[in-house]
This record gives C-alpha cells, structure tokens and sequence, in this order.
C-alpha cells in the first residue's frame, strides 16, 4: 500500500532515451528519481498523454494524485478544472523554471503548493538569448541554407546582415535571465542596454555591468532602467523578454506594442509564447516592420503543424529563428533541475516543508514570489 501517488508528465524520449542516458527530462529516464521516490513508499506514475483535456491519461491519473510534476518544455497544463477534478493534489513541482502552465490563482484557492528549480536553467536561456540574437542580426540561415545546398550568393546573405557592436538593446524583465543576457552582451560592445522591470536591479549589479562596460568597450553608464515600455521599446534595436507569463504579461507584445518598436528591429522571446500575439508578431514580420522574430516557446506546446510561427519570414523570406522548447533544457539543464526536484520532494516526504525560499511560487494560498505580477505579497 504506498502513501500516496506521484504523476510524473513528460516528453517521450525514444531512440534518444536509449542512445543517451543523460536525457533525464523524457518519460523513459523519468528524471532519475523513480527508485527515489518508491523508497519513500510512494507510487510513480509517468505518462507523456496529456492533451486533450478531460480525456488524457493526465486526466484520469491526476484525479487522485498527491504530487504532480512536469516540465515547461512539454506541459501537462494544470488547469482550475483538473485541480477541481483532483482532490487529494498537495504540490505541483516544476522541473525547470515557469509555472504558468499550473493556474496559479486555482491552485492558491486549493492551497495547492507550486515550486519550481528557481535557476536551474538561466544560465541556458540566457545562452539561447544570445545565440537567436546572434542568428537574427548576423542573418545566420539563410548563409547556412546555401553552404549546405551548394549555393554560393554573398549578396543574397549580406543583404540583411548586421553587427552586434553598437546596437541598442533592452529586456522585458531584468530577473536571473535578463541579467544574465544584459551582462553577456557586453561583451559585444553595445551602445545601451535598457531594461523595462517593477523591480529595480541591485545597484551593485548595475555597477558591475557599467564597471566591465567601460573596462572593455570604453563606455560609462551603459545600463539604464526605464519608466515607459514604448518608449524603450522604440529605441531599440533588439528586444528581448525575460518575464514569467502572469495576468499582466498576457498578450504584452500585441500589434499595438509592436507598432511602437523600430522598423526593422529584431525581437527575441524565450520566455512564453503567450506573451506575444501569435498573429500579430507574425503580420508584423511579414510586413517588413520587424527584421526577426526568434525563440523557443510557443502558445501552445507543442505547437500545431500550421502554427503561423514555423513558416513566418520577413519579405526577404528571412527572419525567423525558431526552435521548439529547448532553450532551458540542455543536458547539463536537466542535470541540475532533475536533482532540484529531488530536493523539493525530499521536504515534502520528510514533512518538513522548508523549501529553497527562491523555489516556492504560491503556498498556503498566496504568491511567494514578486515575480509574477504587483500584489500584495507575503514577502
Ligand atoms: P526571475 O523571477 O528571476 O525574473 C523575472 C523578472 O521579470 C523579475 O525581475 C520580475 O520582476 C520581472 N517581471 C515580471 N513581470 C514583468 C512585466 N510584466 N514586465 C517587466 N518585468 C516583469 O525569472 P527568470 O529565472 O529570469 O525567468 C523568467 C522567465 O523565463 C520564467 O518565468 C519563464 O517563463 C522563462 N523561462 C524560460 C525557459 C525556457 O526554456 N525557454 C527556461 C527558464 C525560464
């Protein structure tokens, strides 16, 4: 008889599972913690049927889970009528960082405690950050398709082909991501870093960036913290998001936003799709207004065949830099939100409850994070 069930929701891994043990984040590896867990008495469930709702495999196990875990990259989203329909639900954990496929107010009115691995993948998200920049500005593909197909048309690459150095950049949210994309963008000797967030930078680290600004590219003052999100947004040339997903950021980046940025700047979300209008980013590249579009997340995941981001392109048919979810999860990304979880369920099992402060998005039916949105806070 175990205490109780664990549902684990994740992608399949297939051959890759087999070919690479390391794969910890696919149902076959099941984040390494199956032993773990049943030798805490608990039962683990895994599946990797989780749409449609109320008629997946999510569905009927989640009715008499305690534990739910699953990943950004694949979501099983925890909806307020799954969380109706699962009494016994105590915790919904987070492999990765991003909660919003839980709906959070839901699991508040339930008492329903979400955690995540706060930090167990920036340092990859911010990595991606740098590289869709990189293949945006730099107009990487359209080079790569021809060195691969046996063309050979520099003007047809360089046309839309720019510099890095000098630019202005800004992020939407200057949390543990958009720090770290501000702080490796320096290396390209930009002309200003801008960030749009509630919540100030430490000064210190503000100090530090415009320390090692002047050090390498011989400019003071390059970070700068903005009041209004139109104003940043139109004095950029490359903008990047780095806020959770929440009432406020739903729908953010709509036709109305975009008009407001430069024409022919580049925009860079691997945050959640949600935050942009699908429709409206695309109308906007393939109009000419933005040069690029890229990242990793997508409105719904995975995303349909004819979602309208898979096959968007600027006039020139340029543009776009998408990926399925992937930023986040690099094998040395599961490694560390794999162990992450293992700890988050170390303090359930044990009843102690003292998580990672950092880790905890709502508990005991509040926000415990300033992260997704201005309320009124417990801390
Ligand atoms: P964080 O909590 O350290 O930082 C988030 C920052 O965003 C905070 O400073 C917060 O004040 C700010 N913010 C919130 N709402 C805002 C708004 N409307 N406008 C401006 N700023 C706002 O989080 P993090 O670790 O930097 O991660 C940020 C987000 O990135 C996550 O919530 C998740 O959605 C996404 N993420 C994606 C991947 C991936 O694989 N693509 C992986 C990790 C995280």
């Amino acid at each position: 008889m175990s205490k109780g069930k664990v549902l684990l929701v994740l992608y399949q891994g297939g051959e890759h599972a087999r070919q690479e043990k390391k794969l910890l984040g696919c149902a076959e590896n099941e984040l390494g913690i199956r032993k773990f867990v049943e030798d805490n008495g608990y039962e683990l469930v895994t599946t990797s049927n989780k749409d449609p709702e109320p008629n997946s495999v999510l569905d009927k196990e989640l009715a008499d889970a305690e534990i739910v875990i699953t990943t950004p990259f694949f979501p099983g989203y925890i909806t307020k009528t799954r969380i109706a329909k699962a009494p016994k639900l105590k915790i919904a954990i987070t492999a990765g960082v991003g909660s919003d496929h839980v709906d959070l107010n839901a699991a508040n009115e339930r008492k329903i405690t979400v955690a995540e691995v706060t930090g167990s993948n920036v340092q990859s998200v911010a990595e991606h950050v740098l590289m869709t920049m990189l293949v945006l500005v730099r107009n990487f593909v359209p080079g790569h398709q021809q060195a691969i197909s046996g063309q050979w048309d520099i003007a047809g690459a360089a046309k839309q082909e720019f510099d890095m150095e000098d630019k202005v950049f800004s992020t939407v949210g200057a949390g543990r991501i958009g720090y770290r994309v501000l702080e490796r963008l320096i290396a390209f000797n930009p002309k200003k870093l801008y960030y749009y967030d509630y919540q100030d930078l430490p000064v210190e680290a503000v100090q530090k960036l415009n320390e090692v600004s002047k050090i390498l590219n011989g400019r003071d003052n390059i970070v700068e913290r903005v009041e209004s999100l139109e104003e940043m947004v139109s004095k950029s040339d490359v903008v990047t998001i780095n806020c959770p997903l929440h009432e406020k950021s739903k729908g953010l980046f709509n036709k109305e936003l975009i008009s407001k940025m430069k024409k022919g700047s580049y925009l860079v979300n691997t945050a959640r799709g949600a935050i942009c209008v699908a429709e409206d980013v695309a109308a906007a590249l393939e109009s000419g207004h933005l040069a690029g579009y890229g990242g990793d997340v997508w409105n719904q995941q995975p995303a349909p065949a004819d979602h309208p981001w898979r096959s968007m392109t600027n006039p020139y048919g340029y543009g776009n830099a998408m990926t399925p979810h992937v930023s986040g999860t690099s094998l040395d990304a599961q490694a560390r939100y794999s162990e992450g979880v293992k700890n988050i369920l170390k303090e359930y099992f044990s009843g102690r409850e003292n998580y990672r402060p950092q880790d905890v998005i709502v508990i005991d039916g509040d926000y415990a994070t300033k992260s997704y949105g201005q309320r009124n806070l417990i801390a």
